[in-house]
Formats: structure tokens, C-alpha cells, sequence
């Protein structure tokens, strides 16, 4: 088994401990039982741990969905340039290497649509979809990606 330090940004939680545990085990020379069940320990308190992937991946999507939906009506040709270039960065140093890996298979066939908020903010949708379906989550209805996040729900709840 590598010793190579678990990333815990490329994996839930749990799984990431029971790595963790398992590499620690392994630099001590600790023999594990048969019957052993591999310890994990439950997620502290605190809300200033690093991110595993689940968390690293909601709190990048509302960025991103954020970003798209503050996106110039009217872009120059610079933004449009510029926010294609993000999203090709963004892929290419995005922390989970199998979350980052797809992302940039998906952006050779589905480029960043670039020409207007809206054309951003759907072309996102789509792309988060994609991960939806692949994780087998709900996919989410794209005429609603505006009220989600910038507008605010029609029934004033968010106000
Ligand atoms: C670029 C990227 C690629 C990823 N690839 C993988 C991967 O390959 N494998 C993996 O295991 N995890 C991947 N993730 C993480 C994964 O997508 C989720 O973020 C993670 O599983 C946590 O899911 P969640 O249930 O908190 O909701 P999330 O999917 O994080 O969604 C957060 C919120 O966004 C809203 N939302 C959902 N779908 C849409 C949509 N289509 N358009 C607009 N808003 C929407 C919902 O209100 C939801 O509550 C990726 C994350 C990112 C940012």
C-alpha cells in the first residue's frame, strides 16, 4: 500500500480518515487484525477544518454559480476571453484531481459560453448537471439557476 499522504480534498470525510489511519498505521508498523474494524473518527466541532471533497465542491459551485450570475448582460470580448481563461485555470488547479480531470474532458466538448449572464449561468447548470447525473443526484431545473442564485425564490422566501 503508498504511503502517500491521503488527499483530503479528493474524497469524503470518512474515507479520508480511514486513509489517514491506515498510512499512520503502516509508518508505525502497526499490524492490522483480521477482525479489525478500521477506525474512523467522527468530524470534530469545528468549523475551521480543511475541506473534503463534498465540501470543497458545494462551496465551489456557489462561487461559481455566483460568479455566472453577476456575469455582464454585455461582455466585453476581454471578459468573454477572460472568464473562458478561468474556467481552463480553474479546471486545471481545481484540488480534487478526479473532480478537476472531468471537468476539463467536459470543457473540450462544452466550452465555456462566454456571450451574455444568461448564456454563462445555463451553460453552468448544464456542466453542474453533468456532475449530478454522473454522482446519480437530482438534476437541477436550469430555468430556476437566476432565483437560486441571484434573484432570490419567486415566494419572497429568501428576502
Ligand atoms: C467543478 C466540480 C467538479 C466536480 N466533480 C466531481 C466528481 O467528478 N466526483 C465527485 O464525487 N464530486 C465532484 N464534485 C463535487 C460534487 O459536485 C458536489 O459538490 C458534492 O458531491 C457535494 O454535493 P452537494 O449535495 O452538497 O450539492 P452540490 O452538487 O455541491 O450543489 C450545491 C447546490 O447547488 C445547487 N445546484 C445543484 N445542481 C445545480 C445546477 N445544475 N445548477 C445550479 N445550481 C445547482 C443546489 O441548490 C445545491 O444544493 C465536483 C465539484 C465541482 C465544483
Amino acid at each position: 500500500m503508498s504511503n502517500e499522504k491521503p488527499c483530503r480534498a479528493c474524497t469524503d470525510f470518512r474515507t479520508w480518515a480511514k486513509r489517514q489511519k491506515e498510512v499512520y498505521d503502516s509508518e508505525k508498523g502497526v499490524q492490522k487484525k483480521q477482525d479489525q474494524t478500521p477506525v474512523t473518527s467522527d468530524k470534530s466541532n469545528r468549523d475551521d477544518c480543511p475541506l473534503d471533497k463534498d465540501e470543497l465542491g458545494s462551496k465551489s459551485w456557489a462561487f461559481l454559480h455566483t460568479m455566472a450570475a453577476y456575469y455582464p448582460d454585455k461582455p466585453t470580448k476581454n471578459q468573454k476571453a477572460d472568464m473562458n481563461n478561468f474556467f481552463h485555470i480553474f479546471s486545471k488547479f481545481y484540488p480534487c484531481n478526479i473532480c478537476a480531470e472531468d471537468l476539463q474532458e467536459q470543457l473540450k466538448h462544452s466550452p465555456p459560453e462566454t456571450g451574455s449572464q444568461e448564456k454563462l449561468s445555463q451553460w453552468l447548470c448544464r456542466i453542474h448537471n453533468e456532475v449530478n447525473k454522473k454522482l446519480g443526484k437530482a438534476e437541477f431545473d436550469c430555468t430556476l439557476v437566476n432565483q437560486r442564485w441571484r434573484d432570490g425564490w419567486l415566494d419572497g422566501s429568501c428576502d
